[in-house]
């Protein structure tokens, strides 16, 4: 479906990132795997591409820094010539009590989680406009140039104590999203958001490893199962292919039913 199609997936080294990554690459896309401190795990998403028969690079880049998402971007169009998708996944909670949250903590958060939405976004729009701009001859395809999926939380519509840096920085993407795909659509490009709620992935093993954190978590979700990396991919996949090529702008929660007020359910 994505033959020769060129990815990037951002945070990639890790989890539902990784698990995007890999299944982007599987359907025939050249694909970008990016990590910001762990060569090792950005390695091992690599390998596994290549030992599938799938094509790929590892770029080292800290989507919070302007010039490294610049960086990863020129490396990608030195390799691959253009891009097809961009998939903003990196993300990180650093958790606390709002009472005693430090600037840092906040900081930190807005700057992986939002910034770096918009240096990436950014990036990936001024490159698909200039794909068009640059085409030696004109495209008579109706389809979309250019597809960007966000990777957002049910933290954009569920508030979240204890971790009000993350659920902000959530919050902030649902509306950004929304802002940038209203002003992109023009242009042909469409820009969607992809809201998991609970998946097993190295963010959450302090939950999913605890057999009683783990009860209370599917008393959270009427599906009664935790999600899976492959269940987000495969969802993502489907807004970057053109099946999809009339939604824009669109906010898809994969979380098994979080969203729908579980508590409600045994309420009589
Ligand atoms: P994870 O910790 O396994 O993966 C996070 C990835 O982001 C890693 O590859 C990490 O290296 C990368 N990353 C962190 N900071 C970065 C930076 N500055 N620059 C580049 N990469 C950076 O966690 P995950 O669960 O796979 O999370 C991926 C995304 O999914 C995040 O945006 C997260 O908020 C979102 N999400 C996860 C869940 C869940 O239940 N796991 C639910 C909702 C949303």
């Amino acid at each position: 479906k994505f033959k020769d199609q060129v990815v990037i997936v951002t945070g990639s080294s890790s989890g539902i990132g990784k698990a995007c990554a890999i299944h982007f690459a599987n359907q025939g896309a050249h694909v970008v795997v990016n990590y910001s401190s762990n060569a090792e795990e950005g390695q091992n998403t690599l390998d596994e591409i290549l030992s599938n028969g799938g094509s790929g690079i590892l770029v080292k880049a800290d989507v919070s820094r302007e010039e490294e998402v610049l960086a990863m971007f020129r490396e990608t169009i030195n390799k691959f010539g253009k891009l097809d998708v961009l998939v903003s996944n990196a993300g990180l909670q650093k958790d606390s009590p709002f009472l005693e949250m430090t600037l840092q903590q906040w900081q930190k958060v807005i700057d992986v989680n939002l910034t770096g939405m918009f240096l990436t976004c950014r990036a990936a729009a001024r490159q698909f406009v200039s794909q068009v701009e640059n085409a030696t001859e004109p495209s008579h395809s109706e389809l979309s140039i250019g597809k960007i999926i966000l990777m957002s939380s049910v933290h954009d519509v569920i508030p979240w104590a204890g971790h009000v840096n993350y659920a902000a920085s959530k919050g902030g993407i649902m509306m950004f999203m929304k802002s940038i795909s209203q002003e992109l659509a023009p242009h042909k490009i469409r820009v969607n958001s992809v809201s998991p709620g609970a998946i097993k992935t190295p963010i959450n093993k302090e939950v999913w490893s605890d057999p009683n954190k783990y009860n209370d978590l599917l008393n959270l979700i009427p599906y009664k199962r935790i999600g899976t990396p492959q269940d987000v991919a495969k969802a993502v996949a489907w807004l970057a292919s053109d099946d999809s090529d009339y939604v824009n702008g669109e906010t898809l929660y994969i979380d098994g039913g979080m969203t729908l007020y579980p508590e409600f359910a045994d309420n009589g």
